[in-house]
């Protein structure tokens, strides 16, 4: 027979150990721990090269627009947060640091296609 409270113990064992891998984990592979980020990427490229093209947006725009493409089951800061990283990292996109924002017409930094 099995004590009660041998089987709590090793409960409460396996919990510590996945928390503790869950952090690292966690640091050690950041990118995946945002699977938008490949999504919202794909998705800011299309809309500034078609339907968006020559316009440069802010990320808080880009967010909404994303969200408008994306249905809402990513929750808002999480693409915003993965927002931030395209904007860090734009890729084949431009990043103007300082641009009027065809949204919301503030100057702010801002993501576009590049001209052709
Ligand atoms: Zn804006």
């Amino acid at each position: 027979m099995v004590p009660a409270s041998q089987s709590s113990h090793a409960k409460a064992a396996e919990e510590g150990s996945s928390r503790a891998m869950g952090e690292s984990a966690g640091q050690q592979k950041a990118a995946m721990t945002y699977p938008t980020e490949e999504l919202v990427r794909r998705l800011v490229g299309n809309l500034l090269r078609s339907d968006y093209r020559g316009n440069f947006f802010c990320s808080s725009c880009l967010v909404k627009l994303a969200r408008e493409s994306l249905d809402t089951i990513y929750p808002k800061s999480e693409i915003e947060r993965t927002m931030d990283t395209v904007f860090q990292s734009p890729g084949a996109l431009r990043f103007v640091p300082t641009f009027l924002c065809a949204g919301c017409r503030k100057t702010m930094p801002c993501l576009g296609a590049p001209s052709p």
